[in-house]
């Protein structure tokens, strides 16, 4: 028997209607969801209708969103949950848009009463049960396939929030093993760091090395972008990445011609 959950979302889906003028508008330029195939292109399309109905977008500083604007965010949000589903998202509602960087608080409180420095950059945060904020300026500019997205970003640290503070582990599934993610994640973490100390160029954003939850935000950005250049650095990271997205844009990367 479908939850009273269950049923509401399909009565929104049933009642949406967004033209297909509208649907063009908000994919045009997002050019990595060009690689999914039909039947994923219908679900990420449903995934991002519910995401548009349950969370509450805000413009800040004067931003006016528009449909497109709400729409496009959160299309790239359903991309990391399209084998996941919703509920990855539950706890919080709220996506704060501001028109370019913005000034973020600098300090924060964990659930263990912790305070920390705030490392983000001042493109995007996420909050503990809280809202995403992100700039619309870095979002606009995450079209092209290059490496970073700034919205899968912060999503990937509310995936990993789902267990408590951001610490570069989400929950993983049943037959996932938290040794086999630790040993993967721990591995490819010191060597991106000996890299940077060494000079070398990487496919990877610096910023990874920040903190191990950054380096999960940074390689699902990758995952979802640039997947063989995980692929091919980091193979065990590229396998748990895989596992827990339940995904396998490696090999949707290496067919691009849908
Ligand atoms: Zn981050």
């Amino acid at each position: 028997m479908w939850g009273d959950k269950t049923w509401r979302r399909r009565r929104i889906l049933k009642r949406a209607r967004v033209s297909e003028d509208l649907w063009r508008q908000a994919l045009s330029g997002l050019a990595l969801l060009r690689r999914l195939s039909s039947e994923e292109h219908a679900r990420l399309r449903e995934l991002a209708l519910l995401f548009v109905h349950e969370k509450t977008f805000e413009g800040a500083h004067g931003l006016v969103l528009t449909d497109r604007m709400r729409l496009g965010i959160a299309l790239q949000a359903s991309l990391p949950i399209l084998n996941l589903g919703l509920d990855w998202y539950d706890g919080w509602v709220a996506v704060i848009v501001y028109p370019a960087g913005f000034v973020p608080v600098r300090e924060y409180t964990d659930a263990a009463g912790v305070v920390h420095r705030s490392r983000h950059p001042l493109s995007g945060e996420s909050w503990l049960r809280g809202p995403v904020i992100l700039s619309w300026t870095d979002v606009a500019n995450a079209g092209a396939i290059d490496g970073y997205n700034l919205v899968i970003h912060e999503f990937a640290h509310k995936l990993d929030m789902r267990n408590g503070a951001a610490n570069g582990m989400p929950p993983l599934h049943r037959g996932m093993s938290v040794r086999a993610w630790t040993e993967a994640f721990s591995r490819a973490y010191a060597d991106f760091q000996a890299r940077l100390r060494r000079g070398e160029a990487t496919a990877i954003d610096p910023y990874g090395a920040e903190a191990p939850e950054e380096f999960f935000a940074v390689l699902s950005e990758l995952f979802f972008e640039t997947p063989l250049a995980i692929k091919q650095t980091y193979p065990e990271v590229y396998r748990q990445l895989g596992l827990f997205y339940r995904q396998d844009p490696g090999g949707r990367a290496a067919h691009p011609g849908l």
